[in-house]
């Protein structure tokens, strides 16, 4: 019998993993709790129109990844992002223009990892809450109780803490995910019936309950019935907030934004706060990714690299590099 591949999650790391595999002719079934694909990369519709509240643009450094986000390019996915950048610190605004290329998805954030799933084959609204190894094959358990399989290998590519839990049948990989702390964040998105007299249209922040805005409407192909921006509390501050009550966040984060923005700040009539648990990773690592060949479980993430949408995607890559190369 040839069992498919087990994948959990559908970020870009899991997407990537899938896309590798897919191509090289294996079988592939994917899990996301979720109701959709891109967990940190996904875009929330809202009245508002579509916002991106976890990642917010990505820069391409390795060489492979240039290579796919040209492609993606070429097929309208991604788009270039060229912000009037300021930066924040001290409660100065500064303009701080670079020449680093900067990308988004087209139109929205998730259009990218849309378009990788295309018509793979995924079970959307499934919390994986165990995965386990029979003779020769290995089983997934869900949240209410269903159990999907035989699978050949598993790749589990969820935030680190997640993913300890799901490594369990490969106690020194659970203990390399348990290791990894990743910080929080509460993102905001306010918008106004009004423009804002202001050029900014993307700020760095230091010294502030925030460490990043950016205008949506300065995004290609981003709905513009509102000027609606997304911001970004820092992790100490999201830390120190946890379990602040959403009204209480907006409320704090929109004054700090009022404080620094530099024009007059009229009340929203849009309000959104979302918070992300597991946003990034407190450090960077060089594993590429987690594996246990000869067991046939692996885990990717930018957990596994770097806490950006370009480690993420490469994760993706060496656990599917791994996983062929065991199979050859
Ligand atoms: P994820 O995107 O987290 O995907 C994991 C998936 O697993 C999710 O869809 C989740 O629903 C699913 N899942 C989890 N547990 C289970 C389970 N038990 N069963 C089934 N499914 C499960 N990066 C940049 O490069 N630039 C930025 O500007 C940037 N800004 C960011 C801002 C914020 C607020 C956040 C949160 C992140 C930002 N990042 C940014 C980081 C970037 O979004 C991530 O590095 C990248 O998207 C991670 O991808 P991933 O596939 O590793 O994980
Ligand atoms: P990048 O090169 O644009 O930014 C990297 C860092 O360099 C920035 O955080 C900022 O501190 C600094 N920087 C860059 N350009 C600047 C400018 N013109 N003026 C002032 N400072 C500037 O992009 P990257 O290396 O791909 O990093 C991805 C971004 O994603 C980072 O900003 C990171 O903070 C953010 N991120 C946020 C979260 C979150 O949870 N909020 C999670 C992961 C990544």
């Amino acid at each position: 019998m040839n069992a498919p591949i087990a994948i959990i999650g559908t970020g870009i790391a899991g997407l990537s993993a899938a896309q590798a595999l897919h191509a090289a002719g294996l079988e592939i079934e994917l899990f996301d709790k979720s109701r959709g694909s891109g967990g940190r990369m996904a875009s929330k519709r809202s009245d508002a129109g579509s916002l991106d509240l976890g990642a917010q643009y990505f820069t391409a450094r390795d060489r492979r990844f240039v290579e796919v986000v040209q492609q993606w390019q070429a097929r309208g996915w991604v788009a270039e992002w060229t912000p009037g950048l300021y930066n924040a610190r001290d409660g100065l605004l500064s303009a701080s223009p670079d020449e680093q290329l900067r990308w988004v998805g087209s139109p929205r954030m998730s259009a990218i990892t849309r378009a990788l799933l295309g018509a793979l084959p995924v079970k959307f609204s499934c919390r994986i809450t165990e995965v386990f190894r029979g003779d020769r094959y290995w089983s997934l358990q869900d949240a209410e109780g269903n159990s999907h399989g035989p699978y050949s290998h598993v790749i589990i590519a969820t935030p680190a803490p997640q993913a300890s839990a799901l490594l369990a049948a490969a106690p020194k990989l659970a203990g390399a995910a348990a290791s990894v702390i990743m910080e929080p964040t509460w993102a905001v998105a306010l918008g106004f019936d009004t423009p804002l007299d202001t050029r900014v249209e993307g700020c760095f922040v230091q010294d502030s309950p925030l460490d990043w805005l950016a205008r949506n409407r300065s995004k290609p192909g981003r709905d513009n019935r509102l000027d609606t921006w997304v911001l970004h509390a820092s992790s100490v501050w999201s830390r120190q907030h946890l379990d602040l009550p959403r009204e209480a966040v907006i409320e704090q984060l929109h004054g700090a934004f009022a404080e620094l923005i530099g024009c007059a700040v009229p009340p929203p009539s849009f309000t959104l706060a979302h918070r992300w648990l597991y946003a990034r990773p407190a450090q960077t690592h060089q594993w590429g990714a987690l594996a246990d060949a000869d067991l046939g479980l692996y885990a990717c993430g930018d957990w596994c690299l770097s806490g950006r949408v370009e480690g993420a995607w490469l994760s993706g890559q060496d656990v599917a590099r791994r996983l062929l190369e065991h199979l050859q």
